[in-house]
């Protein structure tokens, strides 16, 4: 057979199992890694048009397979690669699913890291913003509305699992089982035995792989993020990854992840851990040498032009001032940059919620040093040209009006830092230590939060311009346009600040908001897939804007 004939031969194949997740989760984000936080926007801000083709366009696709994908989604695929085949295994836009989805496939699975909308920050930025249900929220259920949802088993796994695993839930959205946890172990297993007919439990707990079960990537990821760790250490009481086992990739395996990235025409990694700065570490301490090796290692991969990291811990920058040094020093001298970029977590000036909830988040120095720690790291982080994306918490379970007061000195004392600090509300979140405690809402909100609120957009906005520049310069039509609506947004929170900054909340509105809470929509229509699929279940769907879509008070 010719070539063409081949690739239609490959076109025309639809796998045996699919994997997708929402569209939020399908973008690499025209400005990068941070503004995939706009994920969690809510609807009614800007035209959904322009947030789904210039802001956050679809990735690109290749006979249908995306060309980049969630790294969780990536992870899945590699695991049952081995057992199925690679050709019985497709990672798809959903936009793409109902084309790659064929009468050979049977399973769908879906991937998410909030598929509801209620995870910090997205429950934030809706309470806040009140304008409509998150666009995470929005797609998913626009996901699951999908006819193929309701003739194929669909199994829902990844970070927001937890969310979906109630029977009457996935009974209304379709979804047949959920997998908690992590995947590489399980998922293969589970999956063997959908396809083999045997009944499982709808709910299924993932086993921990070890590290060197962990299987290499097959595809490219959005943003190149490759994971060189899993698990913290630090034991946070309100985080999950404080629940997982840390374990650290091989160097080896990293750069064969790197280098599917290369093949795909990424030049940008994001080295994806809790902490960069700990790879290789038996204790809290840096293991300095494996951090080098691995930073050298991937730098010196032919065409890579930049290196991120996705996660690092500000008591390890200011203990190791050195160690940042050197790895900044290795990229810059190495790559084709000359400024970092890394998320990182303050979470509170106060050292009595640190030694309360964090006590591990200032080691191997005392909850004491905590406001110490953060001015410091943040310096050394500006010295270095790292650009830092830093979270507070709003509401931890047992705050006192001091403690916010802590937490408003010392966003002060980080002014003129080139950082952004994104100030969030206590989610309890399954799974974590504190699941059983209440999240926090704006409606709880006292004049002191209102405060720190507004010290952090204040910071923020005092910030933006300099981000903001470089898409300015540009002549490209969509960057300008994006860099216009940033400037718009930007302008809209400046009239609120000075009031938040008083005490005073920017709205007179005292409930939360109505689109906090998600109202499941009931997208069953049968429980019998087999039958359903000998009919024409396009005609018996209603379209989206037409099913029962609102969001209860809480
Ligand atoms: S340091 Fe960060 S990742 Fe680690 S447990 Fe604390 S919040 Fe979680």
């Amino acid at each position: 057979m010719n070539k063409i004939g081949n690739t239609l031969q490959k076109t025309n194949h639809r796998p045996k199992i699919v994997l997708t997740a929402d569209e939020t989760m399908m973008s690499k984000y025209r400005w990068g890694i941070f503004v995939g936080f706009s994920s969690c926007m809510p609807r009614g801000i800007i035209p959904d048009w322009f947030f789904f083709n210039v802001w956050s366009p679809p990735t690109p696709s290749e006979n249908g397979r995306a060309r980049y994908a969630d790294f969780g989604l990536r992870i899945v695929e590699a695991s049952l690669a081995e057992v199925f085949g690679e050709d019985e295994v497709a990672v798809v836009h959903p936009r793409d699913l109902e084309h790659m989805v064929g009468s050979r496939t049977e399973i769908i699975g879906i991937g998410g890291h909030d598929f509801m909308g209620i995870n910090p920050p997205t429950s934030e930025f809706v309470d806040m913003l009140n304008t409509g249900p998150p666009y995470n929220r929005v797609k998913f259920f626009e996901l699951m509305q999908k006819p193929v949802m309701q003739e194929k088993t669909v199994v829902a796994g990844g970070k927001a699992a937890w969310q979906l695993a109630d029977e009457t839930t996935m009974d209304k959205l379709n979804i047949d089982y959920v997998h908690l946890g992590e995947g590489e172990i399980t998922v293969p297993g589970m999956f063997k035995s959908i396809l083999a007919g045997e009944k499982l439990p709808r709910i299924i707990n993932g086993k921990e792989p070890n590290a060197d079960e962990i299987p290499n990537i097959r595809g490219a990821t959005i943003h190149g993020l490759v994971e060189i760790s899993r698990g913290c250490g630090r034991g946070c009481s309100f985080c999950t990854p404080s629940m997982q086992r840390l374990r650290f990739q091989s160097v080896e395996h990293i750069a064969k992840d790197v280098k599917t990235n290369v093949e795909a025409g990424q030049r940008s990694i994001s080295l994806h851990s809790e902490d960069a700065l700990r790879y290789g570490a038996r204790g809290i301490a840096p293991d300095e040498e494996r951090v080098m090796n691995l930073f050298r290692r991937v730098a010196s991969i032919e065409g890579i032009e930049r290196i991120g990291a996705s996660h690092i811990a500000l008591a390890t920058v200011y203990h190791n001032p050195g160690l940042l040094k050197a790895v900044s020093e290795t990229c810059y001298s190495m790559l084709d940059q000359n400024w970092l970029g890394a998320q990182t977590g303050i979470e509170t000036g106060s050292a009595r919620l640190i030694a309360k909830h964090m006590r591990g988040k200032a080691l191997p120095s005392p909850p004491e040093k905590w406001q110490e720690i953060v001015t410091q790291a943040f310096g050394l982080l500006d010295d270095n040209n790292w650009f830092n994306a830093a979270t507070m918490i709003n509401g931890l379970p047992g705050e006192t009006a001091d403690d916010v007061i802590e937490s408003i000195e010392l966003i002060e004392d980080l002014k003129g830092t080139l950082s952004l600090i994104v100030p969030m509300n206590f989610v309890s979140m399954r799974g974590s230590a504190l699941d059983s405690d209440e999240s926090f809402t704006m409606a709880k909100m006292t004049p002191e939060h209102w405060q720190l609120m507004g010290k952090c957009i204040d910071h923020d906005l005092k910030v933006a311009p300099e981000l903001l520049r470089e898409y300015k310069n540009t002549k490209d039509i969509k960057s300008w346009l994006l860099s216009s609506a940033a400037k718009c947004m930007a302008d809209t929170l400046k009239k609120y600040v000075n009031q938040m900054k008083q005490g005073e909340p920017p709205t007179e509105r005292r409930e939360v908001s109505k689109w906090l809470n998600p109202e499941i929509p009931d997208l069953k229509i049968t429980n019998h897939k087999s039958e359903l699929s000998k009919f024409k279940t396009k005609s018996l769907l209603k379209p989206l804007n037409t099913l029962n879509l609102h969001f209860s008070k809480k």
